[in-house]
């Protein structure tokens, strides 16, 4: 008998008519044959609101003290769910991550799983005929702590489940029906993908496209589990999630991607000579900001360089601290901030066997009259760096340039 994991995130589960009809949902899989695991979300937007809670008890709350705080909401949903199962009908069992032994490591607020012990219980209580309900997002260490795996953890949680249980797929219920070319908000045009490779999504999910926790999709590419993503809404099919094909690869771009929010830090002036870059990225490391793309400048004569990296917005503290450090030992170093930039991006597999792409691409920021900042490109991606106020027409002009509107020619499902 297959098995189906059902995720449905928080707004699937706003309120109690929402639970009956993700009820309705678990008990059609089974009623058609399937065993089901369902993984849940906190309600709505209560996340953000114990977040909110703790941050008006202080500033500074302690990490293990949050996780034990945020991991309440998802034990709100399981139980929750289970008694919607109940009132239909239907034999369900709740469990928080601690219960099935969900073990990750102790990095709190973004654990990552190690194992998951409880399987044997699953497994005779899926045989039973039960629907499983599992609170998605939290795990716990060795030591019985509470942890969780980070904002949007709960795919992760589903897809960890999906491979560790081998299920047939992994479906993600979502307030959209499906992975798009572009953010259709802000791309009228956009059309929703009947597929995407692994690879993709994982760029996606990190230039922007917020419909996927990235660490659900690497730990789907890494045990190859299907993943569909669709409406909690309608019964229409959503995207499937999967392997390179490789007489697929016709389609160049898969799709396109706004990052908002990002700032860049230019350090002009710092001495040109070797272990500085290491030096100055040691301590950005240090302070945990990550850095997206770094373009050093030699000037002329070679005795100076300007550094400049992108950061995310919310880091803007970080590294004027950084900055600060580094003025202490580098006298003639000057640090500047732009912050309100933003990174627009096109994305596909097909890229490896095409060129062009990049020449097309500035060419409708061109005509768009976007002005480019900054420019870095990996096998499968091509991004520019540009201010903030031209992002979304950035977006627009790039899904256009590659007619990411259209149906490709043979695109037919993997
Ligand atoms: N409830 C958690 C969050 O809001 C986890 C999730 O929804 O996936 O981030
Ligand atoms: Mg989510």
């Amino acid at each position: 008998m297959g098995l189906i994991v059902q995720k449905f995130g928080g707004t699937s589960l706003a309120d109690a008519e929402k639970f009956h009809r993700a009820a309705r949902r678990a008990i059609r899989a089974k009623l058609d044959g399937s065993q089901v695991i369902v993984v849940v979300s906190a309600m709505d937007q209560s996340t953000d609101e114990l977040v909110d809670l703790a941050y008006q008890i202080t500033d500074r709350p302690s990490r293990r003290e949050m996780d034990q705080l945020l991991a309440t909401g998802e034990q709100v949903s399981i139980a929750l769910m289970a008694m919607a199962i109940h009132h239909a009908g239907h034999d369900a069992i709740s469990f928080t991550g601690g219960q099935i032994g969900l073990r990750t490591d102790r990095t709190f607020g973004r654990a990552r799983i190690r194992d998951i012990t409880e399987r044997n219980r699953i497994v005779s209580l899926l045989k039973q005929g039960s629907i499983i309900i599992v609170a998605g997002f939290q795990g716990v260490d060795e030591a019985s702590n509470i942890t969780t795996l980070g904002r949007g953890g709960s795919d992760t949680t589903a897809v960890a489940l999906a491979a560790a249980f081998g299920a047939e797929v992994c479906e993600i219920y979502t307030d959209v029906d499906g992975i798009y070319s572009a953010d259709p908000r802000i791309v009228p045009e956009a059309r929703k993908l009947d597929y995407v490779f692994y690879d993709e999504m994982l760029e996606l999910a990190s230039l922007g496209a917020q419909v996927m926790h990235s660490r659900s999709i690497e730990l789907g590419k890494n045990y190859n589990v299907r993943i569909h993503v669709r409406s909690s809404y309608t019964d229409a099919k959503g995207t499937d999630i999967v392997n390179v094909s490789s007489d697929l690869e016709q389609v160049i771009v898969r799709g396109a991607a706004l990052k908002k929010n990002l700032a860049r830090v230019e350090l002009g002036r710092v001495p040109n000579r070797p272990g500085i870059a290491g030096e100055i990225f040691r301590r950005v490391a240090e302070r945990e900001v990550i850095v997206d793309d770094i373009i050093q400048v030699i000037h002329e004569g070679g005795t100076t360089a300007d550094i400049s990296f992108t950061i995310e917005a919310n880091d803007i503290e970080a590294a004027r601290a950084i900055a600060a450090e580094l003025a202490g030992e580098f006298a003639e170093m000057k640090m500047q901030v732009r912050d309100r930039m933003a990174k627009v991006s096109v994305v596909g597999v097909g890229m490896r066997t095409h060129t062009g792409v990049a020449s097309r691409m500035f060419e409708a920021l061109h005509q768009a009259n976007v002005n480019i900042e900054n420019i870095s490109t990996s096998e499968i991606v091509i991004s520019c760096v540009i201010n903030q106020d031209d992002g979304e027409k950035a977006l627009r002009a790039v899904h256009a340039a590659f007619d990411l509107g259209q149906p490709p020619l043979q695109d037919s499902a993997a």
